[in-house]
């Protein structure tokens, strides 16, 4: 806790509400009120370096209107990872030079991650052969009991963020190449703090009934998994902790049940430690597909799915406790080193 106090003030240096699209129809005004509201909460506690973030992230937010539309051609997500899946294993059979790392499993690569895990923080995750398990200990506030096209916010929410489960793929980016291996995500849920297991950090989950983006309420550039769950009240008129997801009805229209888990699966991307892909200025590769199709993108673009990039940049971070961007850009971004395409 020592270094978690140490780091406090960079941290509440880099504070903000991380603002995401993932989905569709911005209405530029709207838009602009949330983020308004962001930078007002942030002033109190950091200096105005951070507004400019904020400012960029809106900026990203009114060009994605144009991709409104696109998602009611809805692919489920058992499709886009057969597809994903199949390019794999076609680039395999025409290099044989890449079937070298065929065998290691991912525990022979990263450990059980017993190391880096305490034991009591609101994100856990264990190797064991070729199967990651994240644990994730979240706590749902606000509106979770009202019903989306009959299922609740709250379980919409945890379809989003079991969308981070599958089977995944290595490649000459991503792992090694042959690797092949199983992420599974456990939830453990309590409601507005009801039942919390002593000593456990959750982070909160807050369904707004309002109109807005989503977002997560973190420093840009800066991760620190200790923290997820606590300091409650940093955003002064909120009681959000950090790490906390922040998700509205909709930006401007309400969103349908597949957009709604979609975004909460992006978000769900930041609490492990993610930034955002889109509007980058990343072209489109295998590894980090940018996003602008719904059935071949990337999670943390706009219209994504989890790619085994997307897991290997949430196992560095886990491992190093680093934020992973997707650019060097004039945010407090490091692009990810186990970034290799571009
Ligand atoms: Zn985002």
């Amino acid at each position: 806790m020592k270094k978690n106090l140490r780091g406090r003030a960079a941290w509440l240096a880099a504070v903000m509400a991380m603002a995401c699209t993932a989905i569709l129809t911005v209405s530029a005004a709207q838009a602009t009120n949330a983020v308004d509201k962001a930078v007002t909460s942030v002033t109190t506690v950091t200096t105005t370096t951070t507004s400019t973030t904020v400012t960029a992230a809106e900026t990203t937010q009114t060009t994605t209107t144009t991709q409104s539309q696109t998602i009611t051609t809805t692919k489920p997500q058992t499709t886009t990872t057969t597809q994903f899946q199949t390019t794999t294993t076609a680039s395999q059979s025409t290099d044989p030079v890449t079937i070298q790392g065929a065998g290691k499993t991912l525990e022979a690569m990263y450990g059980d991650l017993s190391a880096s895990t305490g034991g009591h923080e609101a994100i856990q995750a264990r190797i064991s052969g070729n199967t990651l398990t994240i644990d994730a200990y979240v706590n749902f506030k606000g509106a979770y009991s009202t019903k989306l096209e009959g299922k609740t916010y709250a379980a919409l929410a945890k379809q989003g963020l079991r969308l981070w489960a599958g089977t995944y793929q290595g490649s000459r980016y991503d792992f090694e190449p042959g690797t092949s291996f199983t992420v599974q995500v456990h939830i453990y849920d309590i409601y507005d703090g009801a039942g919390a297991r002593p000593g456990q950090n959750y982070f909160d989950f807050v369904c707004l009934a309002e109109y807005g983006r989503a977002f997560t309420f973190y420093g840009v550039g800066y991760y620190n998994r200790e923290l997820l769950g606590l300091y409650k009240g940093a955003i002064p008129d909120k009681s959000y902790t950090n790490g906390a997801i922040g998700m509205y009805r909709g930006i401007s229209g309400s969103y349908t049940a597949a957009q709604y888990v979609k975004v909460a699966a992006h978000e769900f991307g930041h609490v492990l430690g993610l930034g955002d892909l889109y509007r980058r200025g990343v072209a489109s590769t295998q590894e980090c597909p940018q996003g602008r199709k719904y059935a071949e993108g990337d999670i943390m673009g706009t219209h994504g799915h989890v790619t085994p990039n997307n897991i290997e940049m949430m196992l560095e971070a886990y491992t190093t406790g680093r934020y992973q961007a997707y650019v060097n850009s004039g945010l407090p971004e490091v692009k990810s080193k186990v970034i290799q395409s571009y």
